[in-house]
């Protein structure tokens, strides 16, 4: 339920727009390409990135036929202008919903909407639910808004309405200029990233106001899990600072939201299925980035696992937070 996806050619959407430093593309040698943001190298992506056809025969390797697929984080383009990031949002999202519609039994699209504007958001959504997409991918902070602010309400109030799925994805980390150093925005940020995120929407009451909605936080749900004890005594030990929008004490909130399985650790997984149940974890791979688990859950078959648990985590976990069945892909 997690893999990401880019279209092979990008708009040069820095001149077009005249400012900012959109991601294009350069196609320096076959097969590989370099991620430019504006006139800086951002990284180099392989073909696995933007082809379809050999995605598909990679993941065959694993037995696994069908992927989720969304945008990569640093195209959300939440600090341009609304309209702008509509634009860029929309050229995804269309090449998104092309590839679930002409591979329909290998690929399930998440789109992206610009979360800085909730107006031209629900639009989008509205929209991309027309082209069949079934949720969205968002960031862990919005501009470094958090996600309980209530100029978010509309957004999810549409998800719920619309019937499409929430991933959050960390991304634009806390404290990444002062740890550029060993990779720690992606080792350390990352996971901090996505416990903020599920701690402003259980704090901010946004589970309790949009109960409906269905949320899958990345990566086993970053620090969150392994911290739930630290969150929990905070919640109990100074209410005066933690409760006040919602009385209800985080723990509350195991396995009610989705999580992916991407712990690259046995034991890791297991504390994750203790607190979350096996109906809330999925099988996902952060495909085709290095940090992922690039062998698809293959440890978990190594865990001697009782067989429904891994079916839950392999598929039912994901068609249930997508709602979909497993029909769908026979
Ligand atoms: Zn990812």
């Amino acid at each position: 339920m997690h893999t990401h996806i880019i279209p092979e050619k990008l708009p040069r959407w820095t001149e077009q727009f005249g400012y900012g430093n959109f991601i294009h593309l350069e196609h320096h040698r076959p097969g590989f390409a370099r991620m430019m943001q504006g006139g800086r190298f951002f990284r180099e992506i392989e073909q696995n990135c933007w082809d379809p056809e050999l995605r598909i025969s990679d993941y065959q390797k694993f037995d696994t036929q069908v992927q989720v697929i969304c945008t990569i984080p640093v195209m959300f383009s939440y600090d341009a202008k609304p309209l702008d990031c509509l634009e860029v949002s929309m050229f995804l999202n269309d090449h998104i919903a092309e590839i679930c519609n002409k591979y329909p039994k290998n690929y399930v699209g998440l789109g992206t909407v610009p979360m800085q504007d909730a107006e031209l958001a629900v639009k989008e959504l509205e929209r991309m639910k027309t082209l069949g997409l079934k949720g969205i991918q968002i960031g862990s902070n919005i501009n470094d808004k958090n996600l309980n602010e209530p100029q978010f309400y509309p957004i999810w109030e549409a998800c719920e309405r619309l019937d499409l799925a929430i991933m959050i994805h960390p991304w634009n980390m806390m404290g990444k200029s002062q740890m550029e150093k060993y990779w720690l925005p992606w080792l350390v940020g990352m996971p901090a990233e996505t416990s903020r995120a599920i701690c402003s929407l259980i704090f901010g009451g946004i589970l309790e106001k949009y109960p409906k909605v269905r949320f899958n936080f990345s990566h086993a749900s970053g620090s969150f899990l392994a911290t739930i004890g630290r969150v929990e005594h905070g919640f109990n030990c100074r209410p005066d600072l933690v409760a006040i929008d919602n009385p209800i004490n985080p723990r509350d909130y195991l396995g009610k939201f989705w999580t992916d399985c991407i712990t690259h650790d046995a034991r890791m997984l297991e504390y994750v299925l203790e607190m979350q149940g096996s109906k809330k974890v999925c099988l996902g791979s952060d495909y085709p980035f290095p940090l992922g688990d690039l062998e698809i859950g293959h440890f978990i078959t190594e865990m001697n696992l009782p067989e429904s648990t891994v079916e839950d985590i392999f598929c039912n976990s994901t068609l249930e937070w997508l709602n979909m069945s497993k029909e769908d892909f026979l």
